[in-house]
């Protein structure tokens, strides 16, 4: 380890700037130790430096939200969980566990205020999916982030939830939502159910394929 260490600082010496592909191929070319490949379903992007860890975690942190407040609902929390909790555990775990400097500042800053902003459940959700909106518009047009596969346009689009949209601009981005319409679309797009779903979906699409594959082969 500390031999591939030094060799991996007299690499990085050589250069100005280093692209994650670049760096990733000098590592896989001298480690001996091989990353496992990680397989993203929801979070898949069009190469292996897009979408991934980041996007995993925006959907945990969502599904969190809608969590504590379908267990609200169920009065299954605990007496002393206040609403902003959730968030507040969320600023803590960026604040100390993200890699991003720029993420961490912008995203603890944006949420400082939070313990004195959230007051029901139902906002904790409206929050986050605030909050997500502003680094998809900041982040919108940086080269280095995006995927041009996967636009970071405002969420829901209005393909997602129509409902949801009460303005558009020329572009057909929503500028303005009903903040009712897009709490339950947000319940039900991050429940359980519907990740179920998703799953089963996925899984009858890939034992149809298998079945036409079958067919084809035996012709
Ligand atoms: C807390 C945090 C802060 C970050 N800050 C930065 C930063 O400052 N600079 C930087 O370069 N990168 C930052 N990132 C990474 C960046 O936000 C994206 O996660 C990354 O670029 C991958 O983008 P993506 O296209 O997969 O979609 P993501 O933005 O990761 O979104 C993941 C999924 O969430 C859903 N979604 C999108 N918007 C919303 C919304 N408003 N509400 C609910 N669901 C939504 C969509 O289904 C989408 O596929 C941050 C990530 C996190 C978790």
């Amino acid at each position: 380890m500390k031999s591939f260490l030094f060799n991996l600082n007299e690499f990085v010496k050589n250069y100005t700037t280093l692209s994650p592909n670049e760096y990733q191929t000098y590592i896989n070319s001298t480690s001996i130790i091989k990353l496992p490949q990680l397989k993203f379903d929801h979070c898949n992007g069009s190469d292996s430096s897009k979408r991934g860890y980041p996007c995993t975690l925006w959907v945990l942190f969502h599904s969190m939200t809608v969590k504590q407040a379908i267990l609200a609902e169920q009065n299954a929390l605990p007496s002393d969980i206040k609403p902003s909790d959730v968030i507040v555990s969320i600023r803590e775990f960026i604040g100390n566990f993200f890699l991003c400097e720029e993420c961490v500042t912008h995203f603890v800053n944006m949420t400082i205020n939070a313990e004195n902003e959230i007051k029901s459940h139902h906002e904790s959700i409206l929050y986050l999916w605030r909050s997500h909106n502003v680094v998809n518009k900041r982040l919108r047009y940086e080269e280095y982030t995006n995927d041009p596969n996967w636009p970071k346009v405002p969420f829901p689009t209005k393909e997602q939830c129509n409902l949801c949209i009460q303005q558009i601009d020329e572009n057909g981005d929503a500028t303005e939502y009903n903040e009712n319409e897009t709490y339950k679309f947000l319940k039900e797009f991050y429940s359980l159910n519907n990740s179920m779903r998703i799953q089963t979906y996925n899984l009858i699409l890939l034992f149809s394929i298998v079945i036409i594959n079958i067919l084809i082969s035996n012709k």
